[in-house]
């Protein structure tokens, strides 16, 4: 099934997702979006589009330019909540996003990467320009097994974070982005600091049934401690291989 399709969105909120994030991360994908309409994408309470990695640092600054123009097409078009960027020079440049509009986050990464993993990473990235920040849990477990750096994220940039990336890290490169119903590191999930933002479950899965299954191991272990019912749960997922 296409990332970027109408089939992809519409088994998201067939699967009970309320929010999405779909991936964006490339030209090729972003002009898959000519087929998506505002209407595709009404069910969802939020709306996020992954921008790209640090490829983007890579692209001559024609390419960066015509990304950035379509990003801003999608978003009068069919309109998005936020356009995420990974840390990288580009972002951070003055006047890189001089002229657009949309709305942008970035996210922390993960122990293969120098930059953009720590507190002080983050505060340099976000003072930068316009951003808000989405907390990756599976990128914080990386560096550290008891989640700690997950927590200091969330004291020190907690008016920042919009939304959770979410997925279980099965310990090397291959592995990255698993699934928690097959590796069950629980308390990735219960290290969530606010149950009331948005989770994606960025996780890369075998198959349609492994979305399912995914989605109600989730809500089982989460909705575990006490005191923690009756939040509004919203979950989105865009990653099926
Ligand atoms: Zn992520």
């Amino acid at each position: 099934m296409p990332m970027v399709s109408k089939e992809a969105i519409r088994f998201c909120r067939d699967l009970g997702c309320e929010v999405i994030q779909i991936g964006a991360d490339s030209i090729k994908k972003v002009e898959n979006f000519k087929e998506i309409s505002k209407q595709d994408l009404k069910d969802f309470e939020k709306v996020y589009l992954h921008g790209p990695g640090k490829n983007l640092d890579n692209l001559n600054s024609a390419d960066k330019k015509k990304l950035l123009n379509i990003y801003e097409e999608i978003y009068q078009r069919i309109g998005f909540d936020y356009l995420l960027f990974h840390p990288g020079r580009s972002i951070m440049r003055k006047n890189f996003f001089k002229g657009y509009t949309f709305p942008i986050a970035v996210e922390n990464m993960d122990w293969r990467n120098k930059f953009g993993i720590n507190v002080a990473d983050m505060r340099k990235i976000l003072a930068s320009g316009n951003f808000k920040m989405v907390l990756d849990l599976n990128h914080a477990y990386t560096h550290n097994k008891d989640l700690k750096l997950a927590k200091d994220f969330h004291d020190n940039f907690k008016e920042k974070i919009v939304y959770y990336h979410a997925s279980d890290f099965g310990g090397n490169y291959q592995t990255d982005h698993v699934p928690f119903f097959k590796f069950k590191h629980d308390e990735i999930l219960k290290a969530m600091p606010d149950l009331d933002l948005p989770i994606i479950l960025e996780v890369i899965l075998e198959n349609k049934e492994e979305a399912g299954r995914e989605l109600e191991y989730v809500r089982k272990v989460i909705s575990l401690p006490v005191g923690r019912q009756g939040h509004k749960q919203r979950y989105g997922s865009s990653r099926l291989k």
